[in-house]
């Protein structure tokens, strides 16, 4: 493996990040370099994996406690040449607490939350992908196909780590426990502590010869892909939970949950407050003066709305229910419209002879906002 980036440097945090604040750096990132908006961009895909390897690692506190204390070699056995042998193609899904509370027992600071058992049932971790919709699908809801990575049992050796054929064998040192007992006298008696096994590095088991397919680790990293129903009125940034689709657990232990946040792409007309649904509509300086029909989109269609006479600049009328349908019922929000008049350009000299003729015939009674600045002017001065 090349040189790695510093984890924390790729998510642009550092130590002292909250996990809110490296989750929030992210998803951030994660946005910036997504394949779906880089199609084909190899860099971008680099930076992805990079961005969701380094988060892998800072989002789980064991990991993030081994990286901080070892650097990359204390998440991945194959930085620097290292043991090597349980790796996955990306090298960090296999949990490597127990090799590691055997290699650095002693030192302390790996008090295991976990059951030092290593037959005990784990539950799989849990993943994150996004998913990138566009405005439409957010507001009228969408069927989409997930694709993302999981580690899950291997095929090939059926999770036993094994060469097909051959089986595991227990560990004869510590009988399949995974842990030794020692006793130590010491002034005040004999004391009896465990550690891992050194025979089995606390596996419990020794497998002679390691499975092709998965190098031992009886699990593997692959692409996964999940159909999900994101329903009408959902907002960017909001995440679906699709219970059972992580990472699958270790001795018969369930799988962990995939957790699919929501990009929304922007709409080039469109803006979304809420429910409501915000557009602006330019009309002409005439059609302004004179009011009239005009045509205004919305997500449900081309709508007719008549412009009362001298509408003014940024006005703003309602369409009542043409807004996003709110997130679990049947209700929906309204599209307001604001108005741009266009002042008309590049006249021609008859235009122009038309627009001075309208304004000799004008008076205060078509300007009542000129009227009223003067008439302020006036009290100043
Ligand atoms: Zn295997
Ligand atoms: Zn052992």
């Amino acid at each position: 493996m090349a040189e790695k980036r510093d984890y924390y440097e790729v998510l642009g945090v550092d130590k002292s990040s909250s996990d809110d604040e490296i989750k929030k750096a992210y998803r951030k990132a994660a946005k910036k370099y997504h394949p779906d908006l880089h199609p084909g961009d190899k860099e971008a895909e680099a930076n992805f994996k990079e961005v969701n390897e380094a988060y892998e690692v800072l989002s789980d506190k064991d990991k993030k406690q081994r990286y901080d204390q070892f650097g990359h070699a204390g998440v991945d056995p194959n930085y620097g040449g290292g043991a090597g042998g349980y790796g996955s193609p990306f090298g960090q899904d296999i949990d490597f607490s127990d090799i590691f509370s055997s290699v650095f027992g002693g030192f302390g600071g790996f008090s295991g939350r976990r059951s030092s058992n290593p037959n005990a049932p784990r539950r799989g971790t849990d993943v994150e992908t996004t998913v990138y919709i566009s405005f439409e699908e957010a507001a009228m809801g969408c069927k989409k196909t997930v694709e993302y990575q999981a580690v899950s049992q291997c095929s090939e050796c059926n999770g036993t780590g094994a060469h097909k054929g051959t089986q595991a064998k227990t560990c004869p040192t510590c009988s399949g426990r995974g842990q030794v007992t020692i006793n130590q006298r010491t002034p005040f008696g004999v004391v009896q502590t465990s550690r891992a096994c050194d025979t089995c590095k606390g596996q419990g088991k020794i497998i002679e010869k390691p499975c092709r397919e998965c190098n031992g680790a009886g699990r593997v990293r692959r692409k996964k892909s999940v159909e999900i129903t994101i329903p009408a009125g959902i907002s960017d940034e909001q995440v679906l939970n699709v219970s059972g689709r992580g990472n699958s657990g270790t001795n018969g232990g369930p799988a962990g949950d995939l957790h699919v946040y929501i990009g929304v792409r922007p709409h080039p007309v469109f803006e979304r407050r809420g429910d409501d649904i915000w557009c602006e509509l330019p009309i002409t300086f005439s059609q302004a003066a004179l009011g009239g029909e005009v045509t205004v989109p919305t997500l449900y269609g081309k709508v007719s709305y008549n412009i009362h006479e001298g509408t003014q600049p940024n006005d703003i009328f309602k369409l009542k229910g043409k807004g996003v349908q709110h997130l679990n019922s049947k209700s929906k929000g309204d599209q307001y419209v604001k108005i741009v008049i266009e002042v008309p350009k590049n006249l021609s000299s008859k235009q122009r002879e038309l627009i001075r003729e309208l304004d000799k015939s004008s008076t205060d009674k078509n300007y009542s906002k000129r009227k009223t600045f003067k008439q302020k002017l006036k009290d100043l001065f």
